[in-house]
């Protein structure tokens, strides 16, 4: 199956893109698991985060070891490039992230993306919906 969805992300033009950011912002490159490609030292600014999958291509940050956990994470993504069909993944994305921001104030609580390739395998802290919140109240 991960075969398939190499092939599928390389002609659907995800991949080609992560690969086309991985040698301009001079990552080293080195195969991942499941076909997917980890591309180390990336230090762009955008977006943030301690990984940021691209297709098949995994951008990694100096530092930010690859675990178990990460990887597994990293690799729901590609699944969900592929079942996206591609590069559409990324404006499905930024929606559910402006989603999640409005309503739970972070980028992953709410985006189902997220959600499903596992809050805690990627790092992530889940916040209730801002409206579900109790506030404390500080008596004087
Ligand atoms: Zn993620």
């Amino acid at each position: 199956m991960s075969t398939v969805r190499t092939w599928w992300n390389l002609l659907n033009g995800s991949t080609v893109l992560g690969l086309l950011i991985a040698v301009a912002s001079r990552t080293t490159l080195r195969p991942g698991p499941r076909g997917t490609l980890l591309a180390q030292g990336y230090t762009w600014g955008f977006p943030n985060g301690g990984a940021i999958t691209i297709g098949n291509v995994i951008l990694v940050r100096p530092g930010v070891r690859c675990t178990e956990a990460l990887l597994r994470h990293e690799d729901r993504h590609v699944s969900q490039y592929a079942f996206c069909l591609g590069l559409p993944f990324l404006i499905l994305y930024a929606v559910s992230v402006a989603v999640s921001l409005a309503v739970c104030g972070d980028t992953a609580s709410a985006n189902p993306f997220e959600r499903a390739a596992g809050l805690a395998d990627g790092g992530y802290r889940a916040h209730p919906p801002r409206w579900r919140r109790t506030h404390r109240r500080i008596s004087t």
